[in-house]
């Protein structure tokens, strides 16, 4: 029986296990998932310093007219200074310690210095241009919880708590398998029927965008002994897709040959379109993804499916992207029964809002289509019309958005 494509996404999360736990080098880190709930044994910043370049003064001593002698030059990584004394005003680089006593640093362009005093100008406040110990993270704050995307901001981050490595989850090995008698490879002759083996680059594209690491098993060949060869070999990865003869044609012998190695079908068929045929089963701890061959609906199921389940095994907490509210800008017929992932045009009208439309013919035969779409929409399996004017969730497709959550 086909399920529901939220059931299925649903059963795949519930099913792929986490990689194991890795410490990697900082500067390796971006675009991982850290493992573990980082806590600050610190304060950010760590001592009173100062946010401009200007001079450290006590604010009880700053009435407008008064004149404050400086005594002292304070510079960025010079050593804590000594206590300011009152009505004096020390001369101090941004980043510079503060020192005790002072509450507020006036800005150089903030007051009329001359050789050897300032005068005080307008009032001013106590904490003026300071950041004190703390103000930004205090000890025990948990900064980054488990499972977030290390960003360069996280990784910012963790450089100032000298975090020299961090703990992520390892990369996911993905195993990639074409099956068909009429594929060739990129750089073999053509011959007449051939149709070139693009997914086995697509699907490997999809996995680098996530971070995890494809590898090429290429072609198999409609027939047992090579699919019970080739598969042998994907079933020792972390994961493994095979595209292709999944349909119920005389040769898709690839659901065969899964099941002679015992793998445990999680499901067959679902309620959707494209994509009908994709299977999903594990073989030990490895998921066993099966998309359909039409390079269209491969990709959309990567999206789908392989996606979401490749991050959560890299220990990521958020797998799926986020979901923006856009207005349909033309009607949109479809048969009712199953899911459509529809790939869409996106365009931002002068208010600001998203519109969007078809991106094209949604044959999946046409992959110009999904090259043009910027987004994909799902509607809804029971579904059979959207007006012009309807509010629909789109997700964001392409490159940029990889982990764009
Ligand atoms: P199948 O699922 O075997 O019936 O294949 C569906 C369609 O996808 C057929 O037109 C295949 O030729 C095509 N196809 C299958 N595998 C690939 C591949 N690796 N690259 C490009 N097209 C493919
Ligand atoms: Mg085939």
């Amino acid at each position: 029986m086909p399920i529901s494509f939220y059931e299925a996404r649903q059963q795949i999360l519930d099913t792929v296990p986490t990689l194991a736990i890795e410490r990697i080098p900082l500067f390796e880190a971006a675009g991982r998932a850290v493992s573990e709930n980082i806590i600050a044994a610190q304060s950010l910043p760590a001592f009173d310093n100062s946010a401009m370049d200007g001079y450290a003064v006590r604010t009880e001593d700053c009435h407008i007219g008064a004149v404050l002698p400086i005594e002292g030059y304070l510079l960025a990584g010079g050593t804590p200074a000594n206590t300011l004394n009152p009505e004096t005003a020390a001369k101090i680089m941004t980043g510079a310690p503060l020192p005790q006593g002072a509450d507020a640093v006036i800005p150089f362009e903030n007051c009329n210095a001359e050789q050897d005093q300032i005068n005080i100008l307008y009032t001013v406040k106590k904490g003026d241009h300071i950041r004190w110990t703390g103000e930004d993270i205090r000890p025990g704050d948990q900064i980054i919880p488990a499972g977030t995307l290390l960003r360069p901001a996280e990784i910012s981050l963790l450089a100032s708590f000298r975090f020299s490595t961090v703990p992520v989850h390892r990369r996911v090995r993905v195993a990639i398998l074409s099956t068909g008698d009429e594929l060739q490879e990129i750089d073999e002759l053509p011959f007449a029927g051939g149709i070139v083996n693009s997914n086995s680059w697509a699907l490997a594209a999809a996995c680098h965008e996530i971070g995890t690491i494809p590898v090429m098993l290429g072609i198999a060949r409609d027939n047992l002994t090579d699919l019970r060869e080739k598969i042998k070999e994907g079933l020792q990865a972390d994961v493994f897709l095979t595209s292709a003869g999944v349909s119920s044609g005389d040769r898709d012998l690839v659901r065969e040959v899964l099941e002679e190695f015992g793998i445990k079908e999680v499901f067959w068929k679902l309620k959707i379109k494209p994509g009908h045929p994709t299977a999903f089963a594990m073989h030990n701890t490895t998921p066993v993804f099966s998309l359909p061959g039409n390079p269209v609906s491969t990709l959309l199921t990567f999206e789908e499916f392989v996606r979401p389940a490749l991050l959560k095994m890299m220990g990521h907490h958020t797998v799926l992207k986020t979901l923006h509210r856009a207005t349909l800008t033309e009607p949109i017929k479809k048969k009712p029964g199953r899911l459509q992932i529809l790939r869409v045009s996106i365009n931002i009208d002068q208010d600001g809002e998203m519109l969007v439309s078809s991106a094209g013919d949604q044959n999946t035969g046409i992959l110009r289509t999904l090259v043009n779409a910027r987004g994909i929409a799902l509607l809804a399996a029971e579904r059979d019309f959207f007006a012009a004017g309807e509010k629909i969730d789109i997700h964001l497709f392409g490159a940029s958005t990889a982990l764009g959550y």
